[in-house]
This record gives structure tokens, C-alpha cells and sequence, in this order.
């Protein structure tokens, strides 16, 4: 049995468990493909303290620091159910069921894709998903916000202060951002916000993204914008299906967690970007990691 069952090997699973780990707890980390989101990520410039990195490498860093202390690592393993009877129990996918004193959740989230010939092609080649990781890459060009939610209009806004012009394009009639977001972006002069347009090809030259093809759903008609950057910001979605009744989610399926970290499921703590917590980055997952571990680490001295 461990002390301390971490599930999800991002940055918020990899800091929780060796946090867990020094204090001579015994910790086992269950992750379906070690490493998270930072695995699929390019260039890194925010991890403070190191001025440029590239996701494997941080990847491999991370396994290499978990890997110092006494850490069960389970890769490839996907957890399809926690209950508690008593004890924490996880079980996976192949079937295996184990117990835990207290378990970390840290299962993180994918962006919302919009779907399109051309998004995969161009991945980190252009088409960007966190504005606040690569919008300096993008500095005196021209860029799409694909969507025109809250996210959608702050990125727009954030990226008008860098870049030279940015074209928000949404699906709807009217953007859903709240108003006062709205009003700030109608104010700037190098915003132009486009409603009702279904974003259909990104384009580009084979190595990097020139373009961005839509369609006017009022009329039908096909337009082309030429741009360096897209941004989509259509939704981050939590990887939490399988807690559904097994801890508070919020409504857009977070888990619900204190300033401990503490689910609402005594014993169980959770980091990173599947909770309530805001600003999914990964400085931010590391540190509700190490909240989540010595959260968990109380727990334990007073249960
Ligand atoms: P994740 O990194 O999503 O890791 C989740 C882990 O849980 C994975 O190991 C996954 O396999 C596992 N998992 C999920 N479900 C289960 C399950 N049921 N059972 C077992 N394991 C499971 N942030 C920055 O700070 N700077 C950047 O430059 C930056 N660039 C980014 C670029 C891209 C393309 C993307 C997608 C994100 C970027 N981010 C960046 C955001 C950053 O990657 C995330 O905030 C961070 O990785 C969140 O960490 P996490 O540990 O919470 O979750």
C-alpha cells in the first residue's frame, strides 16, 4: 500500500510526488504518458530560472529528478476509477486496483482543437494554444484568436500589445466574452473581431503557418486571411471524466480544491491544470503539486 498516489506525470505530478517522496512517504506515480502536455510543447521561455528549453528535455529532467528518490513509477497506465472504503483506491485500466492513504490528483487537461485540415500539420509551427507562452514569438506580425469566449478576448487583447494585428474570429453571432473584455478590445485599433465565421483550413508554405481560410456563415462566402500566428482558445478541457462522482467537479469539470489543495474527498488532493486553480502554466502545476504533496503530508500526521 502507498502513502501517496499520484496520478498524472506532468509537472504538477512529477513535483508532488517528490515532494511526497522527501518526506519518507511511500509514494507511486501513475501516469498514462509521463511527462503531460509539456511532451508536446516546443520552445519553453517561461520556466523561470531557465531562460529556454524544450518540452522532451524538461520532460526528461523531470523523470530524471523523480527518478533520484525512491518513487514507483507506473508509465502507461490510465486510472479509470478512485473510491474510497476506508483506504484510497485507484484502479486502472488493466484491471488492477490500489490502495492508497491519500491520493494527488493531477490528471491535467488538452485544449479544445478546432479540427481542421492543417492544425495538426502545423502545431507549434504556428498554430499556438497559450498566448501567454508564445505570443512574444509572434512579435510585429500578424495573428488569429480563434474563439471569442473570455479566453478567447483576453488572449486577443494580450497579444495586440505584441504583435502587429490580431483578427478575432468566432463561430456565433455574438462573442460570449464578458462585456467589459469586449469594450477593451473594441478599443484597440489593431483588433478586428469577426463574428460568424467558421474557421475551416489553416495554411501554410510546409514549414510553418501563412494563413487561415474561413467561412462567412451569414453568406456562405469563402474568405482567406494571411497571418503568421493562430491562437485557439476555444476551451481547456480538465481530463476528469472518470472522477465524475467520486469528487466535487465544478462546472466546466475542474476538481474543486482548497488552498491545501484538499479535494472534497478527505484524503484525496489534486494540482495542476485539472482544478479550480487558475492560469494553467507549468511553473503554476508545480508549485499546486508541492501544495498538493505537503497538504497531503499533514493529512497524514493528523489521520
Ligand atoms: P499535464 O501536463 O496535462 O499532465 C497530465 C498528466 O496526467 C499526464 O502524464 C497524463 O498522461 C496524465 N493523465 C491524464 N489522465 C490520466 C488518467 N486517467 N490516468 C493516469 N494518468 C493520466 N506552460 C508554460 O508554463 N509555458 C509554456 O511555454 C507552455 N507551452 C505550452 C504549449 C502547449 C502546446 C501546451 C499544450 C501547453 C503549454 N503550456 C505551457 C501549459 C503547460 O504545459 C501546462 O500548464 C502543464 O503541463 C500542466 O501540468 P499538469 O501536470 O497539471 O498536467
Amino acid at each position: 500500500d502507498f502513502d501517496v498516489l499520484v496520478v498524472g506525470g506532468g509537472p504538477a505530478g512529477a513535483a508532488a510526488s517528490i515532494y511526497a517522496a522527501r518526506k519518507g512517504l511511500n509514494t507511486g506515480i501513475v501516469a498514462e504518458r509521463f511527462g503531460g502536455q509539456v511532451a508536446d510543447t516546443v520552445g519553453i521561455e517561461n520556466f523561470i530560472s531557465v531562460q529556454y528549453t524544450e518540452g522532451p528535455k524538461l520532460v526528461n529532467s523531470l523523470e530524471a529528478h523523480v527518478r533520484e528518490y525512491n518513487v514507483d513509477i507506473m508509465n502507461n497506465q490510465r486510472a479509470v476509477a478512485l473510491r474510497k472504503d476506508g483506504k484510497i483506491q485507484l484502479e486502472l485500466q488493466n484491471g488492477a486496483v490500489l490502495n492508497s492513504k491519500t491520493v494527488i490528483l493531477s490528471p491535467g487537461a488538452r485544449w479544445r482543437e478546432m479540427n481542421v485540415p492543417g492544425e495538426q500539420e502545423y502545431r507549434g509551427k504556428g498554430v499556438a494554444y497559450c498566448p501567454h507562452c508564445d505570443g512574444p514569438l509572434f512579435k510585429g506580425k500578424k495573428v488569429a484568436v480563434i474563439g471569442g469566449g473570455n479566453s478567447g478576448i483576453e488572449a486577443a487583447i494580450d497579444l495586440a500589445g505584441i504583435v502587429e494585428h490580431v483578427t478575432v474570429l468566432e463561430f456565433a453571432a455574438e462573442l460570449r466574452a464578458d462585456a467589459v473584455l469586449v469594450k477593451k478590445a473594441n478599443s484597440m485599433a489593431n483588433i478586428t473581431i469577426i463574428t460568424e465565421a467558421q474557421s475551416t483550413e489553416v495554411t501554410g508554405d510546409g514549414s510553418k503557418v501563412n494563413g487561415i481560410n474561413y467561412t462567412d456563415r451569414k453568406t456562405g462566402a469563402a474568405h482567406h486571411i494571411e497571418l503568421a500566428g493562430i491562437f485557439v482558445q476555444i476551451g481547456l478541457v480538465p481530463n476528469t471524466e472518470w472522477l465524475r462522482g467520486a469528487v466535487e467537479l465544478s462546472p466546466r469539470g475542474e476538481i474543486i480544491v482548497d488552498e491545501r489543495g484538499q479535494t472534497s474527498l478527505p484524503g484525496v488532493f489534486a494540482a495542476g491544470d485539472a482544478t479550480t486553480a487558475p492560469y494553467k502554466q507549468i511553473i503554476i502545476a508545480m508549485g499546486s503539486g508541492a501544495t498538493a504533496a505537503l497538504g497531503a503530508f499533514d493529512y497524514m500526521i493528523r489521520n
